[in-house]
Order: structure tokens, then sequence, then C-alpha cells
């Protein structure tokens, strides 16, 4: 049986205080505080209920959707691909080195600097032109790349 501190801190105390009496205290209080009683057993039909909640077989759900199932259909990043249209006039424009690792560095440099895009679209589906607004961000940020990467090429 597991005692608190100031328990035991009064039992130290008694037993300063009177040596012979302290034992005697103890068993008086002990018998004052009732022992904590278990709780009650859950009753036995709403307990095999439950388990029967947790080993029920999962209902197989179809997350297809039928329509576009012949048609495969792919989660692209326009921003992406507009980049990527785009990177050969911008190196042109800017006398930009064209090895493949300079490259990838305007490309990811750029994306970094662009919001994400995405579309659903059936495979090999062109992506459809930016607003005027858009085109003019993702060729400023292009050309920052490009500057980036000329200034501190990586090759
Ligand atoms: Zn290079």
């Amino acid at each position: 049986m597991s005692r608190s501190k100031r328990e035991i801190d009064k039992e130290l105390m008694y037993k300063k205080l009177m040596p012979s009496g302290s034992s005697a205290i103890r068993a008086a209080e002990e018998e004052r505080t009732p022992a904590p009683k278990a709780p009650p057993a859950a009753p036995f039909p709403a307990a095999v209920q439950q388990e029967d909640a947790f080993h029920r077989p999962p209902v197989p759900r179809r997350v297809s959707i039928p329509a576009l199932d012949n048609h495969p259909m792919v989660v692209v990043n326009t921003m992406e691909s507009l980049v990527l249209q785009k990177l050969g006039s911008v190196l042109e424009r800017f006398s930009c080195c064209r090895c493949d690792r300079c490259k990838k560095d305007i490309v990811a440099l750029a994306l970094n600097k662009l919001p994400p895009k995405y579309r659903v679209m059936a495979e090999g589906q062109a992506v459809p032109d930016a607003d005027p607004q858009t085109n003019a961000q993702i060729v400023s940020a292009m050309i920052q790349a490009v500057i980036k990467v000329r200034a501190n090429p990586r090759h």
C-alpha cells in the first residue's frame, strides 16, 4: 500500500514527538480512509458489442470515377510546365549557359519564387496559356534565376 508524502511526514513527526504511539495512530487513520472501490464492471453484452465494432471487416469502397477510368488523367503543376516552355527563349535572350545543371538550377530557382498551380488534365493534353499577368510573373522569376545562375554557375 502506498502512502502519500504528507502521510509519511506526519508519521515521522509522530515518531519524533511520541516514539511509542505512532503505529497506533496510523492504524486509526487508515481505518477512517475507505479503500478505493473498483469501478463497476461493464455489463457483458455492451463489451461484446464494442468488440464486434472493432472487428467488423472493412467495407470496400470504390474511389475511382468510372468516367475518367478510360482516360488516364494526371495532376500537373501548370506553373512548372510554363517555366519549362519558356526556358529555351529565356536562355537565348540572356545568353546563359545551356548545360543541364544550369538549366535545372534556373528552373528550380524560378519555381521556388512562383506559386504552384495544379490542374487535373488528360495525359498529353497541352497546358493552356497563362494570363498576361501570370506570364509576366513567370518571366520575371526566370530572369532573376538566370542572373543568379550566371553569376554563380554550379556546372
Ligand atoms: Zn552550365
